[in-house]
């Protein structure tokens, strides 16, 4: 007892010490730089040859959580793209410490508001490393009015960081972006340096077109679903993929809020929360599509609601284990590495 109480005097000591020290100027100029170290230090993102993929936004609109809305990264090789750019994702790759200068392009699944409203930001976070050129922006019908919209509405921004930091920094010839409406007639969309990124149609109505995409690189495959409900188009053009991201909405979850806010007299919260049920899908028949697809790893995204905690998150999931074995939940952070030449699946997450 003695000897505990030796011990946590002493602690208590460092604990007052150090709390004294930090407050020192002097102290704080010599600790800072250590911390700009590591604020500066590349991303931790795989050196070996591969296809992968970063979940840079896991939530949906539905349901309050600090997590970013839709996005997902995909690199293959040492080139990024970038799928969907919901609130909070580009806040995440930069936190990351992603190498902008390496966004090749972004691509729109459909133009909802969860799905596009970072766009400004990633604009930003690409030009000022010297982008090449203007941002492209791949999407279905409507993207040039997102594209165009955003452009009149940074207009001024534009010119305020070019006056600023000047042509070396902030170019004015490459500022703004380049939309390309994807026409599903000609569906392979991107096709360089051993990637090939397919477009199809899924449906999310009245969202029309909602996409999807493939990317397929030096034998490995990924597969983003968009927002959807259970769809053939899917499941045949994920036939044998390595890895789909399907996203997925707990029907148990969304219809007991549903009933909640009803009883609770929120009648409007509650007609959304009915509406939203017919245009997304339940992570059981997400599954179950995996399965028909013959896909090696689900994993969920643009999860509605993002799960808070394990009672949630085990809700969430209900009844999906017996459908299938290779699946994970993600979060803001969670990666996928396919290395090529290989078979092998690799999950971690990012921070
Ligand atoms: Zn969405
Ligand atoms: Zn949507």
């Amino acid at each position: 007892m003695k000897k505990f109480l030796k011990l946590t005097s002493v602690l208590a000591f460092i604990v007052l010490i150090v709390f004294v020290l930090i407050r020192i100027p002097a102290i704080q100029d010599r600790i800072a730089p250590l911390a700009m170290v590591a604020l500066l230090s590349p991303a931790d993102l795989p050196e070996e040859d591969s296809l992968s993929a970063l979940v840079c936004g896991s939530a949906s609109p539905l349901g309050a959580t600090d997590r970013a809305q839709t996005c997902i990264m995909v690199r293959a090789g040492d080139e990024i793209y970038i799928v969907d750019i919901g609130d909070g994702a580009n806040r995440n790759l930069g936190r990351w410490r992603i190498p902008m200068n390496k966004v090749q392009a972004v691509l729109l699944t459909h133009l909802h508001s969860d799905h596009i409203s970072d766009l400004a930001d990633l604009h930003l976070a690409t030009w000022i490393p010297n982008r090449k050129s203007q941002l492209k922006v791949y999407g279905p019908q409507g993207v040039e009015f997102v594209t165009r919209g955003f452009e009149e509405a940074y207009q001024s921004d534009y010119f305020f960081r070019n006056e600023h930091h000047g042509d070396e920094v902030a170019p004015l010839h490459s500022v703004g972006f380049e939309p390309i409406t994807i026409d599903l007639n000609k569906p392979i969309i991107i096709e360089k340096d051993g990637l090939k990124v397919t477009a199809f149609e899924v449906p999310h109505d009245p969202v029309k077109p909602a996409l999807a995409f493939r990317f397929d690189y030096k034998g490995r495959s990924i597969v983003i679903s968009g927002d959807t409900i259970y769809s053939e188009n899917l499941i045949s053009y994920s036939k044998d993929a390595d890895v789909l991201f399907h996203e997925a909405l707990s029907m148990n979850i969304v219809s007991m809020m549903e009933g909640f806010t009803k009883r609770s007299g929120n009648d409007l919260l509650s007609k959304i929360l009915f509406d939203v049920q017919d245009y997304h899908t339940d992570p059981v028949d997400a599954a179950k599509a995996a399965n028909e697809a013959g896909v090696k790893h689900l994993i969920f995204y643009h999860l509605a609601p993002a799960p808070a905690n394990w009672l949630i998150e085990g809700m969430f999931v209900r009844g999906v284990n017996s459908i299938r074995d290779d699946w994970t939940l993600s979060d803001d952070g969670t990666m996928v590495v396919l290395p090529v030449n290989s078979e092998e699946i690799k999950i971690s997450t990012i921070d």
